[in-house]
């Protein structure tokens, strides 16, 4: 399949024979048509499938094809994103996919100045992406308009829920008029995502990419047991041992963020963090310097963790396992991009188990455990088995007599030594409601 079949305008197959993209991605080979035809789509697509390119060549086609001239203040393509950072790149990615295009295309999210977005969208803007929150704050001073919108692109969708945005997103749907395409894009499903998609939606194409929750096959991941105040020390031995080239961390808090970044400076190592105190400036420049090579270790919370497109990044550590067990889907997905191939490492302490059992199942395997002896933890990290379901804490280890093991079993649950397999207690994740109603990467 060539992009030329799937009906894309000259300008756009120009642009992607500059790109050197040869062939559609499996998402764009089964998106880009319906998308063109006006359908609305809902798409399980995990990240670095190439999703970006899938809506943003065809909105920018239909752009050129159907609909009026840009009012002031209106705009005719909404992405919705979940941070900064996406809106960032989607932005570049949109900009890029459109250079040969007469469209004008702009990014707004919170954390800065909210004036110049103001003038920006004063003489009307063809694409605009933006972050729920900032874009309601627009909304209400009057300075966007959503009357010629003809499509609403609802990116990393999961993502905004889980980051509490129902709200903003409910007010702002109850702006946008009715007839419209909408087109829904997430790496997960969950059922809150399917009652949006139910209301959002008008007779949608459905898309599943790759398996609902899998992570990238591509990805390479195991996990290292290590006592919780040795994580430091234990990512600088590997770091050193294994000689890594360049790692994106991942760090539960903020504070975390800024101790190990402070750590490996004092021990001579280029790194530099990201997270949400630092000023958006200051994140943007972070992430340039670390594409650039000009850094070896960029260490992140979470906020960092959607939609960061770096090319043929190695390797992703999980410093700490992250609470929602959706976001180790995401932070792994930072690496083995676009088929390339790529390692995931988790440094698990005890107090982690549980996080551990829910990743395990939702990633329907059981991570392959890689001790290092110098680190073997004094508190063990319980083992997990089949079954997937947390059903206590952990307790201080007695004596290491283990039941299960890893090896055998194919869904994360963890079992003490010597505790009777209990009836299990179902895990529950609180997933934001949405009140009852219809609530790129770069090239
Ligand atoms: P995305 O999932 O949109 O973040 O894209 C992941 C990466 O794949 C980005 O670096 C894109 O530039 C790249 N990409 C997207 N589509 C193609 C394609 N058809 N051929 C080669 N690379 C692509």
């Amino acid at each position: 399949m060539t992009f030329a079949s799937l009906g894309l305008i000259e300008p756009l197959l120009r642009t992607l024979d500059g790109l050197d993209y040869t062939t559609p991605t499996a998402v764009q080979a089964q998106a880009i048509g319906p998308i063109l035809k006006g359908r609305d789509l809902m798409a399980a697509a995990q990240t670095g499938t190439g999703k970006t390119a899938g809506f943003a060549l065809p909105v920018l086609q239909r752009l050129m094809q159907e609909g009026p001239q840009v009012a002031s203040n209106s705009v005719r393509a909404l992405v919705l994103v979940p941070t900064r950072e996406l809106a960032e790149q989607v932005q570049q990615s949109i900009q890029t996919y459109g250079q040969h295009l007469p469209l004008r295309s702009y990014s707004v999210y919170g954390g800065v100045s909210i004036n110049p977005q103001m003038m920006k969208l004063r003489k009307g803007l063809d694409v605009l992406v933006a972050t729920p929150g900032r874009l309601l704050d627009l909304y209400r001073q009057n300075a966007v308009k959503f009357n010629q919108l003809q499509v609403l692109v609802l990116d990393e969708a999961d993502r905004m829920l889980d980051l509490g945005f129902s709200k903003e997103l409910d007010e702002l749907f109850c702006a946008l008029p009715k007839k419209r395409q909408t087109l829904l894009f997430s790496a997960t499903f969950s059922e809150a995502i399917r009652g949006m998609a139910r209301l959002m939606l008008r007779d949608p194409l459905s898309i599943e990419v790759s398996p609902r929750n899998a992570a990238a096959n591509t990805v390479k991941q195991w996990l290292v047991p290590v006592d919780k105040k040795r994580k430091s020390e234990l990512f600088l031995h590997l770091y050193q041992s294994k000689k890594w080239s360049q790692v994106l961390v991942f760090v539960k808090t903020r504070k975390g963020v800024d101790e190990l970044e402070a750590y490996l400076q004092q021990h001579g190592i280029s790194a530099d963090a990201i997270h949400g105190d630092k000023p958006q400036a200051t994140r943007l420049h972070a992430l340039q310097r670390f594409k650039d090579g000009e850094i070896k270790v960029l260490v992140a919370t979470d906020v960092a963790a959607r939609g960061l497109d770096i090319d043929d990044m190695p390797l992703v550590v999980n410093f700490d396992l992250p609470i929602v067990a959706e976001d180790y889907v995401h932070r792994i997905g930072r690496t083995g991009r676009a088929g390339a191939t790529g390692q995931a490492v988790s440094l698990v302490c005890a107090d982690e188990v549980q996080h551990l059992s829910a990743i395990e199942s939702l990633i329907q395997q059981v991570l392959p455990r890689v001790d290092e002896p110098d680190f073997i933890p004094d508190h063990r990290v319980p083992q997990t088995v089949a079954g997937g379901l947390v059903v206590k804490k952990p307790k201080k280890p007695k004596k290491p007599k283990v039941v299960g093991g890893g090896k055998g079993g194919s869904l994360g649950r963890w079992l003490e030594a010597d505790e009777p397999a209990a009836p299990a207690v179902k895990a529950v994740r609180k997933v934001p409601s949405f009140g009852g109603k219809p609530k790129a990467g770069r090239k």
